[in-house]
């Protein structure tokens, strides 16, 4: 595959944009592979990525239902960071993260990360004395954050009202190095590279079995036809549940819709992420002006892909206070993905039952962060059998109660 670079956009540029490749192959399945990921999202990506360039494995086989980069991947609001409570997370996010600096250069594909600085502000003295403590974990973890002051907070954004009636910002766990990027270029940069070692991405290839023998896997069956596999990993987010059924084991996790909103495009108004937990609402400004800003979970189990019209006045009318400015822009659209949400809040990075069949998924709220780490750690995980990344994140640790609790963390969407 030809290099991106500034001497190639000038080369095409002078020959009418002529001799640019495919930035990934159009695959049919074989007949068998090494490995066998289900969904193109940016976990089953980056394992795939990582599968082959830590591993040497690439005959490998990604499976999407639909179009890569359509699932959560293409939907959320894009915040990175890795200031988590425990230590098991604040590793695979902080590894995530790091990925994340370099990412652009390792792909040779510009997925616009912006470290532009998130603050989870701290609006009861609930939340000042939790955030508090998420700072001091972090400081012996060796994560970068701090607990800043509101003045801190405004000189930060000024556009925000520090001294709401109802909850005023009393401080914030300010992490300067997360940030955003560009959501489909994150899937669109693994799946050019995983082509580029002869991966085949198979999109409009749904998965709707899984074979098995003598308690082992041995393939799948597709829209597409059966293809045969060593081993099977499943990345599939808010349908995790419907797959392990299909290999006959279960899931302790829910489905649930989580929903996001842009607002028309504005003159820049704020350079970094805030995320308002008491209240539940977050947001940024994307490169093309829009307020980008999420809420909450709907509080029932569904598989709608799909904003409805109550979430966008909650979530607005939760930020006004804090943002008046909101008051007076108008929404532009909004949509919905379906996220996979553990007990503890926590990702579920796995053997399953099944011999030779993985599970990788409870990414909930906030996966996007986690896509090189999680890739990196379920590579590992698949061809090795073991990784320190993903050691404490088993499906055992429900059975043993040993939980990795994120809920003050990750309680909120994000
Ligand atoms: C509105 C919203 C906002 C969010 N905001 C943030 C945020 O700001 N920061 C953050 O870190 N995270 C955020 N998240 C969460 C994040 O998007 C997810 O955790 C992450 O994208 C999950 O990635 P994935 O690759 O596991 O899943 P997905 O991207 O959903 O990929 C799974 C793929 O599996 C495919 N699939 C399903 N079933 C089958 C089958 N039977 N056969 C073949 N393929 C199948 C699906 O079509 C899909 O493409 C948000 C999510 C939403 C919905």
């Amino acid at each position: 595959m030809k290099r991106y670079s500034a001497f190639a956009i000038a080369r095409e540029a002078l020959r009418d944009h002529t001799g640019w490749d495919r930035a990934w192959r159009k695959a049919q399945p074989k007949k068998r592979y090494d490995v066998i990921i289900v969904g193109a999202g940016g976990h089953g990506l980056a394992t795939a990525y990582y599968l082959g360039k830590n591993f040497g494995i690439t005959n490998v086989a990604i499976l999407e239902k639909g179009w890569l980069g359509g699932g959560n991947t293409g939907r959320n609001t894009t915040i990175i960071r890795s200031n988590y409570l425990q230590d098991p997370s604040a590793a695979i996010y902080e590894k995530a993260r790091s990925l994340y600096e370099t990412m652009s250069q390792d792909l040779n594909y510009n997925v616009m990360f912006s470290p532009r600085g998130v603050m989870m502000l701290a609006q009861t003295e609930h939340e000042v004395r939790g955030y508090q403590r998420t700072a001091h974990a972090n400081a012996l973890q060796g994560v970068s954050t701090e607990f800043i002051s509101p003045a801190r907070v405004k000189e930060l954004c000024p556009i925000m009202n520090i001294n709401g009636p109802r909850y005023p910002v009393l401080g914030a766990l300010w992490q300067a190095r997360g940030g955003t990027a560009r959501h489909d270029a994150v899937a669109w940069g693994y799946a050019r590279a995983c082509s580029d070692m002869g991966m085949d991405i198979i999109q409009q290839c749904a998965v709707t079995g899984v074979s098995q023998e003598g308690g082992k896997v041995t393939g799948v069956s597709t829209t597409k036809g059966d293809i045969a596999c060593e081993k099977l990993g499943m990345v599939v987010a808010g349908h995790s549940g419907a797959l392990a059924d299909m290999g006959g084991f279960r899931l302790p996790l829910e489905s649930v819709a989580l929903q996001a909103l842009v607002s028309e495009p504005i003159k820049p108004a704020m350079d970094c992420v805030v995320m308002a937990n008491t209240v539940h609402g977050y947001m940024s400004q994307s490169d093309k002006g829009e307020m980008v800003i999420g809420g909450g979970t709907d509080a029932f189990n569904n598989y709608t892909q799909r904003g409805s019209f109550h979430h966008a006045e909650e979530t607005v009318r939760a930020l006004i206070e804090t943002f008046p400015m909101l008051s007076r822009l108008k929404m532009l659209r909004q949509w919905g993905g379906i996220v996979d949400v553990t007990g503890d809040r926590s990702p579920i990075l796995s053997k399953t039952p099944l011999e030779g069949c993985f599970i990788n998924c409870g990414w909930g709220t906030g996966g996007f962060k986690a896509i090189p780490g999680s890739g990196w750690g379920f590579a590992e995980l698949m061809a090795r059998g073991q990784s320190p990344l993903t050691d404490q994140f088993g499906l055992n640790r429900f059975s043993e109660g040993r939980f990795i609790d994120e809920s003050v963390a990750a309680g909120v969407a994000h």
